[in-house]
């Protein structure tokens, strides 16, 4: 039987890695990528390789540039012909005033966030439409859907993400490939670490749960979509807690 793989965005550390994690668990084979930590995503491929038997291709580049994803595709096919899932996962966070938001920060956010989401799927899509199956999910933000004060550019750049999860899922459900987003809440992950402790706790206790989100459970979330037929598309699930 054919070994299914998938290529998970952002993968170093954070709700990636245990994307990763969970998929190695299942028996894919991966492709993870990050931009800088190149030694934390490799110790990772190592361990799962080690742990579950697949085979773990690395890439270090940035998402939202043509010229790498096209390079980390070209290692993709090399070695699995393409990927069967894409979890469009690499993002950054930009917190500050809409006014002292600059151009420079503005494009950084977009192109990382959303054009990343773009490429990707662009550069995926081939095999999964020869193959007629497969499945793209979108690792996106509740603040797409309802909008951050401070964090007008990721809150935009979310947007986009849902928006073209929403579009992409008609135009390739005569295709059966699956396109659905999960809008993250307040996450357990390095992302969140310019949180004082006392933030922590308000914010915490503003989430009906009680409690932040943790990567794994995003990660449960993210394989069983992609365990999913494929007439699950075009939704924006989110993953808060109950809190927005
Ligand atoms: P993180 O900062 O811990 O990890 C981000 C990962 O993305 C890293 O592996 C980093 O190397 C990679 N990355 C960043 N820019 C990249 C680029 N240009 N090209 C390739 N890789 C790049 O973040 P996280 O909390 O694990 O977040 C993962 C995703 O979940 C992001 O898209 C984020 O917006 C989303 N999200 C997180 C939260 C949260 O509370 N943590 C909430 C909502 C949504």
């Amino acid at each position: 039987m054919k070994q299914h793989a998938a290529l998970i965005t952002g993968a170093s550390r954070g709700i990636g890695a245990a994307i990763a994690e969970k998929f190695a668990s299942g028996g894919w084979n991966l492709a993870l990528t990050c931009i800088h930590s190149r030694e934390k995503m490799e110790a990772l491929a190592g361990r799962l390789h080690a742990s579950y038997g697949v085979t773990c291709l690395t890439f270090t580049g940035d998402m939202g540039k043509e010229a790498d994803v096209r390079n980390c595709f070209g290692q993709i096919e090399e070695h699995f012909g393409g990927v069967d899932v894409l979890v469009n996962n690499a993002g950054i966070s930009r917190v500050g005033l809409f006014t002292e938001l600059s151009l420079e920060d503005w494009e950084h956010v977009m192109t990382t966030n959303s054009t990343s989401v773009f490429l990707c799927s662009r550069q995926a899509l081939p095999y999964m439409l020869k193959q007629k199956s497969g499945s793209i999910i979108n690792i996106s933000s509740v603040w797409g859907c309802v909008g951050a004060s401070c964090e007008t550019a990721y809150s935009a750049s979310k947007g986009a993400v849902n928006a073209l999860t929403m579009a992409l899922a008609k135009e390739l459900a005569p295709s059966h490939i699956a396109v659905n987003a999960i809008a993250c809440g307040a996450i357990d992950t390095d992302m969140n670490a310019c949180f004082t402790e006392e933030e922590r706790a308000e914010l915490a206790g503003e989430i009906p749960a009680g409690r932040f989100g943790q990567p794994e459970e995003a990660a449960e979330l993210a394989f069983s979509l992609a365990c999913q037929t494929p007439y699950l598309t075009g939704q924006i699930i989110k993953l808060d807690g109950g809190w927005i």
